[in-house]
């Protein structure tokens, strides 16, 4: 390999020439595709299933990139931690383009038992079902390739690690998305020693880890907090869940009016973008639970199981973890693309305007003047606060394909 950063790329006829920033040039062999996608969680699944519902012939001209090689294994490993039976998210929310695709997978396979509610919240499996489905409808089985993307360049051009490291390769992308939701972990400083196993962020915890007996502190007063008390209490722990203020009782992660054009004609019609950045904020709110989780938890209450412990003025985290054999942080995550090792940089060379965290982006989602398009969580100043959840990816999909979100979600 030689030394020198690469700077763009001039596509040539199947042939990329690389420019390095020592002005030297290199051809090499490198695979094209039309559309390429960083990680293989919800939102890439439903960026594809959209783009080849549009244009058949892109499945052979699609690569996806993800470290286990494989569709939603993040996703999944996310909703199996935490036990988690169903969404909390609508039936008309997932990767397929037509909204109402989940709800008739459901009635065609006997399934509607699953939806659960007056929003019809699939339950986990058969959303993970349903997604396989949509794999399999938009022949998109064999388009990830595992590996770690190392670096983007503003022309398209991706480096990514196979085998452990051992060996590197790259593809030329008229188009590459990003959706691997960079992020950071958000955990109050409790003063806990560091290496304390006993504190972890709900992102590391294994509920097998809890034995009956045992006491467990869980801060935060989101649905994942609910569900690791849930799962402590499964195993015979006792639980506190700890919260600043009494907990929220929300069904969605926003009020439902985000979830369909009410909300988002008046956000996008706010031209400050600071001042969407604040609607976004407001809108999401801090942690909250739907009323299904706070019954549990009230029945768990009942049998002496969980405690819901607020803080008065005077307390600190710490007065009420002190006792207990697992400390977990629910404190949720806050979105870091500058932060990103691969996207940061991107970011700064294209000089894309940040408002705090996100990111101001093209029409299409685009970094200025580059073929790399960001969605998820860092375009939230054009997808509203959903845009982090199975909702901003569907109308991320529309918008990178040139059509009007509200259309499809
Ligand atoms: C427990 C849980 C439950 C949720 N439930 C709901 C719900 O019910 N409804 C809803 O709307 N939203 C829900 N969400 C929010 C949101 O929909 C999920 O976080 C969802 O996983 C986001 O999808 P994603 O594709 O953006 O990211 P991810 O699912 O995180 O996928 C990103 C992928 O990118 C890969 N990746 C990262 N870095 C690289 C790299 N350098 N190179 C290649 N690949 C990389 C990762 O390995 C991962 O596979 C939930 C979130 C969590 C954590």
């Amino acid at each position: 390999m030689r030394a020198g950063r690469i700077r763009g790329t001039d596509v040539g006829s199947g042939v990329v020439s690389l420019t390095f920033a020592r002005g030297e040039s290199l051809r090499s062999d490198v695979r094209r595709a039309r559309l390429v996608i960083v990680g293989a969680g919800p939102h890439a699944l439903t960026i594809a299933a959209h783009f080849v519902a549009a244009d058949r012939s892109l499945t052979d001209d699609l690569v996806v990139i993800d470290p286990s090689g494989t569709w939603m294994h993040a996703w999944r490993r996310a909703l199996a931690a935490l036990e988690i039976e169903h969404l909390r998210s609508p039936v008309v929310h997932h990767p397929h383009p037509d909204p109402y695709g989940l709800l008739a997978f459901a009635r065609t396979h006997r399934r509607s038992p699953e939806l659960h509610g007056k929003y019809q919240t699939p339950g986990s499996r058969l959303f993970d079902d349903f997604c396989n489905h949509v794999v399999d409808e938009f022949a998109l089985g064999g388009t990830v390739m595992p590996g770690t993307v190392t670096a983007v360049d503003p022309g398209g051009l991706v480096t990514y690690c196979v085998d452990r490291g051992r060996r590197t390769e790259r593809v030329h992308g008229d188009q590459v998305v990003f959706a691997q939701q960079p992020r950071r972990a958000v955990r109050p400083d409790v003063g806990s020693p560091p290496g304390d196993r006993r504190h972890r962020h709900a992102t590391d915890v294994d509920l097998d880890a809890v034995g009956a007996g045992d006491h467990v502190a869980i801060v935060g007063g989101g649905l994942t907090a609910g569900h690791l008390a849930c799962g402590a209490a499964r195993r015979g722990a006792t639980a506190d869940v700890v919260v600043r203020r009494p907990v929220v009782e929300r069904e969605f992660d926003t009020d439902p009016g985000w979830l369909g054009p009410r909300e988002m004609r008046a956000f996008l019609d706010t031209k400050c973008l600071e001042a969407r950045a604040r609607l976004a904020v407001e809108a999401r709110g801090g942690g909250s639970m739907p009323g299904w989780m706070l019954s549990r938890l009230r029945d768990l209450a009942a049998a002496g199981r969980v405690r819901i412990r607020c803080l008065d003025g005077n307390e600190r985290i710490s007065d009420l973890t002190t006792d207990a054999h697992h400390v977990w942080y629910a404190t949720g995550w806050v979105t870091d693309p500058l932060g990103d090792p691969v996207l940061g940089p991107l970011v700064e060379d294209s000089g894309c305007r940040t408002v705090g965290d996100l990111l101001v982006l093209g029409g299409r989602l685009e970094l200025p003047g580059t073929a790399v398009h960001v969605v998820g969580r860092p375009a939230t100043l054009h997808l509203g606060p959903t845009a982090g959840n199975l909702a901003g990816a569907r109308r991320a999909a529309a918008l990178l394909a040139g059509r009007d979100p509200d259309d499809i979600c």
